[in-house]
């Protein structure tokens, strides 16, 4: 949709920096939603391999009849096929119904396995391949970039990691910034779970800007310059998700958000999870 805005990634390429997530999106509803999502002009649809609805995702796509150079599709390699990733690709495109994803991502480091350079150097092949039009990575901390950035011939495009006002990885965003990757910010509403979209700050703006707290939340992720992609299965929540373009807070309003900061993971920390 033109109002949903692009950003230029380190290979030239665009992303929109609105989307749909579809985690935790039961494979039976997936379709029903990601088609209802496109309706609403949603153009961009972040799904993986173990979220078990990529073939979902791909019969919206295929009924939608959007030419496929207006979408921008996301899928990524689940942790036990990181030795195994040219057929995982595979896999994954053919469950999507697509010749190629615009991205493709290592879905954590599992730093125990020890095996995600090897990953990224078959990732980069992928690349080569035009399978994946740009790579990269999720769930990286600085030192699991570093390993990449020595050992790979290719800067990941985005990072994908939990980002939301009461957990702010500032020493991942500035590591990403410092290597022109763009951030992603996964679960940019804390899941519903943390307290963002209740915390008295975010009600207290979004009463002053006559918004939601939904909307004040992705709000602040798209003015740091970040991708989101919200999740939900709610026609009317899906509409208001994407009303993000017309207004702008203020920055007394984005300090009062950076001042949330708490430490409050809704999911694994990636040091640790293998
Ligand atoms: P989210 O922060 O998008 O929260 C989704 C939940 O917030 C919904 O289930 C609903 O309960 C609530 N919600 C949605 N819209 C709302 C609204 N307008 N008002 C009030 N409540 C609302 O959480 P998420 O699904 O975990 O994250 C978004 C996407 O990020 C995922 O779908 C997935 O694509 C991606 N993700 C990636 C990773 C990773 O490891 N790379 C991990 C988790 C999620």
């Amino acid at each position: 949709m033109s109002s949903i805005p692009h950003l230029t990634l380190n290979d030239g390429h665009t992303i929109p920096q609105f989307g749909l997530g579809v985690f935790l999106m039961e494979p039976g509803e997936t379709e029903r939603i990601v088609s209802e999502a496109l309706e609403l002009g949603y153009r961009h649809i972040d799904t993986a391999a173990i979220y078990r609805n990529e073939a979902e995702v791909g019969a919206a796509i295929a009924k939608s009849g959007i030419p496929r150079d207006e979408l921008f599709v996301t899928t990524k390699l689940w942790n036990s096929r990181q030795t195994d990733a040219h057929s995982a690709m595979r896999e994954s495109l053919d469950k999507l119904g697509l010749d190629r994803v615009d991205l493709y991502l290592i879905h954590w480091p599992t730093p125990e396995r020890n095996t995600f350079v090897q990953a990224w150097l078959d990732l980069e092949e992928i690349r080569s391949q035009g399978l994946a039009t740009s790579i990269g990575v999720s769930n990286f901390m600085p030192e699991h970039l570093e390993k990449v950035l020595d050992q790979g011939s290719v800067v990941p495009a985005v990072n994908q990691i939990e980002v939301h006002p009461t957990l702010q990885q500032r020493e991942a965003v500035a590591a990403n910034e410092a290597h022109g990757i763009v951030t992603e910010a996964w679960s940019p509403l804390g899941r519903g779970k943390a307290d963002d979209l209740t915390s008295p700050v975010v009600t207290g703006i979004a009463d002053a800007v006559g918004r939601t707290p939904a909307q004040v939340l992705l709000r602040w992720h798209v003015q740091r310059g970040h991708v989101v992609f919200p999740k939900s299965s709610r026609r009317e929540r899906l509409a208001e998700n994407m009303r993000l373009f017309d207004f702008a807070l203020d920055d007394a309003q984005v300090a009062a958000l950076d001042g949330m900061e708490a430490g409050s993971r809704v999911g694994p920390d990636p040091r640790t999870f293998n």
